[in-house]
């Protein structure tokens, strides 16, 4: 999933000052899961905001909303019966949903209300962690699950670096040496060989390095 965090509160209210009727919108997908920008923290957020204005001697008015998904051109529709009533939208959404809404409606302001951070999986309650920079060309089948790109922090290739000590990377103790679940994880899966194979530069282009990218599927327009 993508991974949000719920920007502080004196932010936004900084951000949304001059509006005093807003549209605030979840979207009921990864951030959801997240609990950073669901139906739960849209009403918890519209009532802080309500309560931190209020306190600073403002009325604001808050429409709550919810979507299924805010990067869906389909369910940005049914912001239209309420859009021309606001002065602005902030979006509970991560950055994608934030720019399609701003995409849809060109003549409203659009905010942000949480701080998208990247792709990845829930490792307990509570605790989200990096699993996938969106490399664009996947080395997931040749090194036994573990992504070196998302987490290793020099996205080595052929590791570990002279920093890796005990299991753990040099920046910090708590933070595993993805060259160390990759051979462990080789390694018990019978597979060391793999470990003695030198992968090829890798090519960036099929990621951010080459700019912004598309995926276009003709079969689907
Ligand atoms: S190798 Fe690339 S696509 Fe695969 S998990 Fe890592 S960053 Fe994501
Ligand atoms: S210690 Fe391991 S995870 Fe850290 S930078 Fe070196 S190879 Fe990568």
């Amino acid at each position: 999933m993508i991974t949000a965090e719920r920007k502080p509160i004196q932010e936004i209210m900084n951000l949304v000052s001059p509006y005093k009727n807003l549209l605030l919108v979840g979207c009921n997908e990864c951030v959801t899961v997240c609990s950073a920008g669901g139906r739960k923290e849209v009403a918890l957020l519209s009532s802080a905001l309500q309560v931190a204005f209020m306190k600073s001697g403002r009325i604001v008015h808050i429409q709550e909303m919810t979507l299924e998904r805010q990067c869906d051109p389909e369910y940005i529709e049914q912001l239209v019966p309420h859009i021309d009533s606001v002065d602005a939208v902030l979006s509970l959404a991560c950055g994608c949903g934030v720019q399609e809404i701003a995409r849809r409606f060109k003549e409203k302001m659009v905010f942000p209300g949480v701080n998208t951070k990247f792709m990845g999986a829930s490792e307990r309650p509570g605790v989200w962690a990096e699993r996938c920079q969106g490399c664009g060309d996947c080395l997931l089948g040749v090194t036994g699950g573990i992504c070196p790109i998302a987490r290793c922090s020099k996205r080595l290739q052929n590791g570990p670096c002279g920093g890796s000590s005990k299991g753990k990377c040099e920046i910090g103790p708590d933070v595993d040496c993805a060259w160390q679940l990759i051979w462990d994880r080789l390694k018990a899966l019978g597979l060391q060989e793999r470990y003695e194979t030198l992968l090829p530069a890798k090519n960036w282009r099929n990621g951010r390095g080459g700019g912004p990218r598309k995926i276009v599927r003709e079969d689907l327009m």
